[in-house]
């Protein structure tokens, strides 16, 4: 068996392509949509992430705000930027490029954001709506993982979801959203024993750990569905996965690859949470 490909840039595209008509609307009502990027020193993954966020905004026509900052910009001159947005009508959306230089507490910048503006979905307010079951914003990257399974007709309520990864970021707000569309849902993390039998339980699994090739077809019940959201730079420098596609894709029944997959869906979830935002701020939701 050959797993069907579950196509995120396509997806990725039909999303953006219908924000563009909303965000068109919104101006034709006088209303700009504008996406703030904060990247501070120059880490060259960062810097990709950043331009492609940028792009989606300039092809959806949301207008982008980059702050470029030296790698020596303080805690203090971070938050004064991210105040100074806050209270700039213009900037719908506020993002700080993860990770920070050590020097930075993200967790203070994080919450320094206006919970309106948090395009990203980080901030404590945000992921305590998420958790109660109201969330005004989703996070980028589990949003876009439930897009893709529910725009391939791909069941999740019933099923036993298995999650590799435990961070804020993915991970965990990856659980509570298959928990939301009525998965049951097992997490697991570094610690976890018997991890290739939980994983071989799995109606869905979901693996974030940016662990290149962790997952093998042991860990794979025959017929799951699988999506793969690690990124990592294999030994000749092409970018890889968490999940060995090669031999997983002869198994499963639908599976994302790296790239295709869940990236683009993240920054397409992003251009919504934007959206999302100016709609907030004008009153229009
Ligand atoms: P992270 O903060 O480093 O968290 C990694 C998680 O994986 C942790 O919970 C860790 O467990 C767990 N883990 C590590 N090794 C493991 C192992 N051998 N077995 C089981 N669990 C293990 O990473 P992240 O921010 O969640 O990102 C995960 C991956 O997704 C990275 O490759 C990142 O680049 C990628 N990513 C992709 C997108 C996208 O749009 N495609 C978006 C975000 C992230 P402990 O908690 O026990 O340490």
């Amino acid at each position: 068996m050959s797993a069907k490909v579950l196509n995120g840039t396509e997806l990725a595209a039909k999303v953006k392509a219908e924000l563009k008509v909303k965000v068109e609307a919104l101006r034709e009502k006088g209303i700009n949509s504008g996406l703030a990027v904060i990247i501070v020193g120059d880490d060259p993954a960062s810097r990709v992430y950043v331009n492609h966020k940028k792009n989606d905004c300039a092809e959806i026509g949301i207008k982008s705000f980059e702050y470029a900052l030296p790698a020596s910009t303080s805690e203090e001159e971070l938050l004064e930027l991210i105040d100074t947005l806050n209270n700039d009508s213009s900037v719908n959306g506020i993002l700080v490029q993860l990770p920070l230089r050590k020097h930075i507490n993200e967790d203070r910048v994080i919450a320094a954001i206006n919970p309106e503006k948090d395009a990203d979905c980080f901030h404590p307010v945000n992921v305590g709506n998420l958790m109660i079951g109201k969330p005004q914003f989703l996070p980028c990257t589990p949003a876009g993982v439930v897009e893709l399974l529910e725009a391939n007709n791909i069941q999740i309520e019933g099923k036993h979801c298995v999650v590799v990864g435990r961070s804020n970021i993915v991970g965990k707000p990856q659980a509570i959203l298959l928990l939301a569309k009525n998965a049951t849902v097992t997490i697991c993390h570094s610690k976890t024993a018997n991890i290739a039998d939980i994983c071989r339980s799995a109606d869905i699994l979901v693996v974030a750990i940016g662990k290149a090739e962790f997952i093998k077809p042991e860990y794979v019940k025959p017929g799951a569905v699988v999506i793969d959201v690690g990124v990592s730079r294999g030994a000749d420098g092409k970018l890889v996965g968490d999940v060995q596609f090669s031999t997983v894709s002869e198994i499963a029944s639908a599976i994302t690859k790296v790239t295709g997959g869940v990236g683009p869906m993240t920054r397409a979830m992003l251009m919504k949470n934007t959206v999302k935002a100016t709609l907030l701020q004008n009153n229009l939701l």
